[in-house]
């Protein structure tokens, strides 16, 4: 077997930091120094000890055979684990402690949901199966579709879309067929200044103009603002609620009257539903279509940890134009997919077809089992729990944090912070990379765009208080320490694997291929990714 080849790797040492004992590895206790694969094991290395004989093509496979090396890290298979598992060392999970970026709904995932999807009647089973062999995954569908829809007071939802953003795109076109089947092309789409940045981003990409609606000082869309805009060249408004400052649209009814009287429809994106689950229905309060990330909402993991899923729940209007496939039920009981537009005499309007398949199913049996394990009572609590806490770090900040809406009575879900108030010099960023020093993920940054400097709270309902008080006490010492104008605050974080990074420069220019060998000096050939 051979050994990777390590020349050419040489430790990088957190730069700047005189105090830090420099080790010959580069790890220091247990934080750990790991360079890229490639750069662990040269290519042409083998991991893996093969017979000679064995890899002997086959006359039949013998033209097939590879010219060129494949560029492969050849690594065995105990270092392929050692690597990884030093990487994932050097990453904050949902695992490890509070995760409070606002907007995101970092939950924890209960272990009881995992196991559940795990089951081999669920995680065995293949999309092309005959429907009579999945009829309990089918079944699944349907039941979490029920409950869906109990929950928000809607008619029907489509199950397939597979993200909140994916979900947004699927209620606009759905809005658009509606519009059309009645011949009236619209052109304008009104969003909020405070909305995620997907809803202008669905509006344009489905072939919309959109249009900005402000907010009142109280950081709620102006009602009487949005009623001056509306008129037969509005297709129709997307509004977050709970908005993205973390308050409740206390208006949304007659913005929905407003909308409804002028010929246009409601789109409500529902990524904050955890706020309300239990406590309002979205329907009560006239919407067309709300998408629900059961990722966040219901738990299934996100972000590094799996895939969204993002149903989108549809009123009367819009359910005739639903995409397919969806889960049926005939006479006799048995369920199916009805797959195709043409043969459906269930839904001739579909406006067609959004994903593969049907959604994605290891999140449908991870969020049916959290809302079975939590029952109606329980969902509710989450919702009552998540304000609660929210509002425990709002109170517990609002003395050495701006808090911009402070006045406008509780927050839901999310704490909103400004950077007013903080020394010369002294920004949002770095309290966001102070707290990493703290052992943190910083909260969510610059957004939304409506407050100067924001910095956005959501610590969730599964964070218990004294949990909550070590990210408060960590965020009253780093916001002190901007106030006082502590100058090494400015180069935080000190203790992570690495400094700032130029995030501009990898977000733009992302070096995703590895380019360099190492050179024959010893010295490694710098990968472009941004800092390292
Ligand atoms: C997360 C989020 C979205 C987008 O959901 P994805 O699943 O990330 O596509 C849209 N709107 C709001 C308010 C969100 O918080």
């Amino acid at each position: 077997m051979n050994a990777p080849n390590r020349a050419g790797w040489k430790p990088q040492m957190p730069q700047g930091d005189a105090n830090k004992q420099i080790t010959s590895s580069g790890d220091l206790g247990l934080q750990l120094e790991e360079p890229l694969i490639f750069e662990l094991a040269s290519n042409g290395n083998c991991g893996v000890d093969f017979d000679a004989e064995a890899t002997e093509p086959s006359a039949f496979l013998a033209p097939f055979i590879r010219k060129q090396p494949v560029d492969l890290p050849g690594l065995s298979e105990p270092e392929t684990v050692r690597h990884y598992t030093r990487l994932s060392r050097q990453n904050y999970a949902i695992d490890l402690g509070p995760f409070p970026l606002g907007s995101c709904t970092m939950k924890h995932n209960p272990r009881l949901n995992e196991a559940v999807a795990r089951l081999p009647g669920f995680a065995d089973i293949h999309p092309l199966q005959p429907m009579d062999t999945v009829q309990g995954a089918l079944a699944v569908i349907e039941q979490l579709a029920d409950w869906l829809m109990k929950l928000t007071g809607m008619p029907a939802v489509a199950m397939s879309p597979k993200a909140g953003a994916h979900g947004e795109l699927c209620g606009i076109l759905a809005i658009r067929a509606a519009l059309e089947a009645r011949g009236d092309r619209r052109a304008v789409i009104l969003v909020p200044e405070s909305a995620h940045g997907t809803n202008p981003a669905t509006a344009a990409f489905a072939g919309y103009a959109v249009e900005n609606i402000p907010a009142t000082a109280q950081g709620r869309v102006d009602l009487a603002a949005l009623e001056a805009r509306l008129g037969p060249d509005v297709a129709g408004v997307m509004i977050t609620n709970p908005n993205t400052c973390g308050l409740f649209e206390r208006d949304m009814k007659a913005i929905s009257d407003a909308v409804h009287a002028a010929g246009g429809l409601v789109y409500c994106d529902g990524a904050n539903f955890n706020a309300i689950v239990g406590k309002v229905r979205p329907g009560d309060l006239g919407i067309d279509a709300m998408h629900i990330n059961l990722h966040k909402t219901f738990s299934t993991p996100h972000g590094g940890g799996g895939p969204g899923s993002g149903p989108v729940v549809l009123s009367e209007a819009l359910a005739p134009f639903a995409p397919i496939p969806f889960v049926h039920r005939d006479e006799e009981g048995r369920l199916r997919l009805v797959e195709e537009r043409g043969a459906s005499e269930l839904l001739p309007d579909s406006f067609g077809r959004m994903v593969a398949f049907h959604g994605q199913m290891g999140m449908f049996t991870r969020a049916l089992a959290y809302m079975l394990s939590h029952g109606a009572d329980g969902l509710k609590q989450v919702a009552e729990d998540a304000v609660l806490n929210a509002n425990y770090v709002l109170r517990s900040l609002d003395d050495m944090l701006d808090a911009p809406f402070g006045d406008s009575g509780p927050c839901m879900h999310e704490a909103l912070f400004s950077d007013a108030g903080m020394a010369k010099g002294f920004t949002t960023l770095d309290i966001a990379k102070g707290l990493i020093d703290e052992g943190f993920h910083p909260m969510t940054v610059y957004f939304p765009l409506v407050v100067h400097g924001a910095m956005l709270v959501e610590p969730t309902e599964t964070e218990s208080r004294s949990g909550l008080d070590r990210l408060i006490g960590s965020l009253r010492a780093v916001a002190s320490r901007a106030k006082e104008g502590d100058e090494t605050l400015k180069s935080a974080p000190h203790h992570a694997p690495r400094r700032r990074m130029d995030e501009t420069l990898a977000a733009r220019k992302p070096v995703l291929v590895w380019k360099g060998q190492p050179a024959p000096s010893g010295e490694p050939v710098p990968s472009e990714i941004g800092g390292r």
